[in-house]
């Protein structure tokens, strides 16, 4: 059990602990799945092979790509080209080529812990679905290389809007008939994540510093609490009713 405590002044109740949390809205790559700049690697790739324009120098281009990590893939290369969908869509396309090219190379790690925190929440009851700004090939390709069982598995096409606007959470939502927003639980590497969270009203927003960004970023978007890692969110009080993650990790195939 975890020994994570939420930071709220003393004598106030914890929000979280007002509304049982029914529904896990959990980011995959830098919060359930190791990122180790991967995404970073592919689009680096995508740059190398796509004339992305003359909007940004290749510098600028891959800062941005940090900046606005957890976002809508398509969304970052509209951007960086400028407006133009063709090209944008293109290079979108060269990134699903890349990130599984680097998948097949490096293979897929899940954050430590990661299936087990999953797995303890679903078998107590609590939906988890888990979002990302990947298309729905990538998405798929890693859900079939972790293994794992989820309630719903949604990508920005899904839901309309990608992060940080709220359309991911709610479609979340929607799709488990969580019972109100109140009830739904945010877990997320950037500030993306949690602005997604908080713009959509969920009862708890929940940086992890596995990813992308860090503390101070994380909570300065409007995190209720930040963790280590993802393994540690059966042991905020939101989650009293979870039996704690079991200490091994389930071997990934
Ligand atoms: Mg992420």
């Amino acid at each position: 059990m975890s020994t994570t405590t939420a930071t709220t002044p003393s004598g106030t109740p914890a929000p979280e602990a007002v509304t049982p949390i029914g529904l896990v809205v959990l980011d995959m790559a830098g919060t359930t799945v190791v990122d180790d700049g991967v995404v970073e690697q592919a689009f680096a790739r995508v740059a190398d092979r796509v004339d992305l324009g003359p909007t940004l120098g290749r510098d600028e281009a891959l800062q941005y790509v940090r900046d606005t990590m957890g976002r809508s893939k398509i969304e970052v290369f509209r951007h960086l080209t400028g407006g133009d969908e063709v090209l944008a869509q293109r290079a979108n396309d060269e990134f699903e080529v890349a990130y599984g090219e680097l998948v097949d190379e490096s293979g897929v790690e899940p954050i430590e812990g990661a299936g087990d925190v999953i797995d303890a929440l679903r078998a107590s009851g609590v939906s988890v679905v888990l979002t990302t700004g990947f298309s729905p090939v990538t998405r798929d390709r890693l859900l079939d290389a972790l293994g794992w069982t989820v309630d719903a598995a949604l990508s920005p096409v899904d839901a309309g809007r990608g992060r940080p606007a709220p359309d991911l959470v709610l479609t979340a939502l929607l799709r488990t008939r969580a019972s109100s927003v109140a009830a739904v639980a945010v877990v997320g590497d950037t500030v993306s994540d949690v602005l997604s969270g908080r713009s959509a009203g969920a009862g708890l927003v929940v940086g992890v510093t596995t990813g992308a960004h860090t503390r101070e970023q994380l909570l300065a978007a409007g995190a209720d609490v930040v963790l280590d890692s993802v393994r540690d969110l059966v042991g905020l009080p939101a989650f009293a009713g979870v039996a704690a993650a079991g200490a091994s990790t389930t071997a990934v195939a």
